[in-house]
C-alpha cells in the first residue's frame, strides 16, 4: 500500500482468485517451437472482476479534470464542454463510418465538414478552410509551408526569416523552422504589444512573414494590430495569425478583416472538444484570397448537382493527414456552434473576457498584472511579491492542496515568476471567488509560513514530480508499486 492507501493489483492477488473465464478452445493446437513455450508462471495479479473495477475507478479518480474542478489553465481554454458534443459524435452514422466509404455513402459526413469550413471561415473572415491539420501546432506548420510555397511560386525565394513576438508560444518559433525558416524575435513594447518601431527595423525583403497571436499570450490585445499588419505587408511579408486565443473574440473581431492572410483555430480549445491528455485534436487552417488556393488538401466542396466531394486546392502544399482530420472532434466543433449560434458564441467570448477581467480585479492588489491593462480572456500576474523565498511555482503547487489546478507558470517568457490565468466563460462566480480567495490566502501564507508553500503539495498521491522526466520517461508501473 503507498501512503495515500492505494494497495496494488498485486498486493490484492489471492491465488487461484479469477475475473474472467477462458473459453476453451475450439480449434486444434498449434504446434509451437519449445523456445515459446513459457517454462514459469507470469507474475500476474490474481483477482475478481469486483477488485479489479474498483482499483482502475479509484485510480480514475486520482486524474484532475475540467469535470471534477476548476482548471484555470492560461492559453489552454479549459472550459467545460457540453455532453451534446459527445452524444453527436457517438451518433453511429459519425462514429461508426468507415473512412475508405465511397463519397456517395458518406455524404452526410461531408456536408458537416462542407458546414464546418463555412461557419470558421464566416467566424474569422477568411475565404476558405482546410479541416486537415490535427493540432494548433499542426496547422501552424500548414500556414508557414503555404506562405513559403506562396513566396516561392512567384519566384521570390530571398525571403528566409520569419519574425515571432518575444511573447509567442513556444509552438511558433519550432513551427517556422520547421518549415526550414529562421525564427527572428520581435521585442514588445512596455504595454506588452508588438514593438512597432523595432518591427519596422526588422521588416525588408528577407522576411517571409509574422506570425501573431491576437489577443497575445499576455491576454492583451494588440492595439497596433493594424499598422503591425501593413508594415509585414509593405515589405513583402505575409501574416500568420496563431488563433489560439479565438476563444476571447468570437462574433466580435475577425482576424480575417484585420489583413491576417492565414490562421488556425483550435477546434479542442475553443469549440469545446475535452483536451489535455495529448489528443485528439484539431487545427483548421485558414485562408484569406492571397493563400487560398495554397490548402492543405483535399477540402470538401459542393458539385453543381449538390452534392459534397473532395477537392484539391489549385496549387496546394498537399495532404498533411491520414483521412480527413479528427472526424469527431470535428463533429463536437460543429454542434458546438450550432447549439450556441452566432450569438451564443459572442456571448461566450464577452463572458471569458468579463471572468477574466473580474478575477483580476478581485486579486490585483496582492498579484499585479505585468501590464496593468484590461486583459482579454486572461491576464498573466508575477509571482514576485510572494514572500522572501517564495516563487510562482511555489504557489501553483499550494494550490492543488487547496483542490484547484494551478495556472499557467512560467510562460509567457518576458514576465518573471509568470503565472497565467484563464477562467474561461463556464465558470461561476462563485467558483471564481473562491479562487480568488485561495490565491489570496496562498499570498498571505506565503508571507507568514513560506515553508508551507515550499513542501505543497500535501495531500496528493505523489508531490513534486521531475517535470521534464515525467513526460520522457514516465514511471508506468502499477500504481501501488511506484
Ligand atoms: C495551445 C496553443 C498552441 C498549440 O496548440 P496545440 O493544439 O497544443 O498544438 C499554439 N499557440 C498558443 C497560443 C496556444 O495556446
Amino acid at each position: 500500500m503507498n501512503q495515500n492507501g492505494i494497495s496494488s493489483l498485486w498486493e490484492l492477488s489471492s491465488s487461484g482468485r479469477r475475473g474472467v473465464v477462458i473459453p476453451r478452445s475450439d480449434v486444434p493446437a498449434a504446434e509451437l517451437d519449445d523456445k515459446y513455450i513459457r517454462k514459469d508462471a507470469a507474475d500476474l495479479p490474481e483477482v475478481s472482476e469486483l477488485d479489479l473495477i474498483r482499483h482502475y475507478t479509484r485510480l480514475s479518480t486520482l486524474n484532475y479534470s475540467i469535470d471534477t474542478r476548476f482548471y484555470p489553465l492560461g492559453s489552454c481554454t479549459m472550459k467545460y464542454n457540453p455532453r451534446v458534443n459527445e452524444q453527436t459524435a457517438r451518433m453511429a452514422g459519425f462514429a461508426a463510418s468507415h473512412p475508405y466509404l465511397p463519397e456517395s455513402m458518406a455524404q452526410g459526413n461531408l456536408e458537416l465538414m462542407h458546414e464546418l469550413q463555412k461557419d470558421l471561415a464566416e467566424l474569422a473572415g477568411f475565404k476558405a478552410v482546410s479541416l486537415q491539420p490535427a493540432a494548433g501546432a499542426h496547422g501552424e506548420l500548414a500556414g508557414v509551408l503555404m506562405i513559403k510555397k506562396y513566396h516561392e511560386s512567384r519566384g521570390d525565394t530571398g525571403r528566409t526569416r520569419f519574425l515571432i513576438p518575444d511573447s509567442a508560444h513556444g509552438t511558433n518559433p519550432a513551427s517556422v523552422a520547421m518549415a526550414g525558416f529562421e525564427a527572428v524575435e520581435v521585442s514588445s513594447d512596455d504595454r506588452g504589444n508588438i514593438d512597432l518601431a523595432r518591427l519596422k527595423e526588422l521588416c525588408d525583403e528577407s522576411i517571409a512573414g509574422i506570425m501573431i497571436t491576437n489577443p497575445n499570450t499576455l491576454g492583451l490585445f494588440e492595439e497596433q494590430i493594424i499598422d503591425v499588419i501593413s508594415t509585414v505587408h509593405a515589405c513583402g511579408g505575409l501574416v500568420y495569425g496563431d488563433g489560439a486565443n479565438f476563444n476571447a473574440i468570437m462574433g466580435v473581431v475577425k482576424p480575417g478583416d484585420l489583413g491576417f492572410d492565414v490562421m488556425h483555430y483550435n477546434l479542442h480549445k475553443t469549440f469545446s472538444t475535452p483536451h489535455g491528455g495529448g489528443g485528439p485534436g484539431a487545427g483548421p487552417v485558414a485562408a484569406a484570397d492571397s493563400l487560398k488556393d495554397y490548402l492543405p488538401g483535399p477540402l470538401v466542396g459542393r458539385s453543381d448537382n449538390g452534392s459534397f466531394t473532395f477537392v484539391q486546392p489549385a496549387k496546394s502544399i498537399g495532404r498533411l493527414k491520414a483521412f480527413n482530420g479528427n472526424f469527431g472532434v470535428l463533429v463536437r466543433a460543429y454542434t458546438y456552434i450550432l447549439s450556441l449560434g452566432g450569438n451564443g458564441l459572442k456571448a461566450a467570448s464577452e463572458s471569458a473576457v468579463l471572468a477574466a477581467n473580474y478575477l483580476l480585479s478581485r486579486v490585483k492588489d496582492v498579484l499585479p498584472s505585468w501590464y496593468d491593462r484590461i486583459c482579454m480572456h486572461e491576464f498573466v500576474s508575477s509571482g514576485q511579491s510572494l514572500g522572501e523565498g517564495v516563487h510562482t511555482m511555489d504557489l501553483a503547487k499550494r494550490l492543488i492542496d487547496y483542490g484547484f489546478h494551478p495556472p499557467t507558470v512560467y510562460f509567457p517568457l518576458i514576465v518573471p515568476e509568470a503565472l497565467m490565468v484563464e477562467p474561461t466563460e463556464t465558470e461561476s462566480i462563485e467558483i471564481l471567488d473562491a479562487f480568488a480567495e485561495t490565491l489570496r490566502v496562498i499570498v498571505k501564507e506565503s508571507q507568514d509560513q513560506p515553508e508551507l508553500l515550499h513542501d505543497a503539495p500535501h495531500r496528493e498521491t505523489v508531490s513534486r514530480l521531475d517535470e521534464v522526466m515525467a513526460v520522457k520517461k514516465p514511471v508506468l508501473r502499477d500504481i501501488g508499486r511506484i
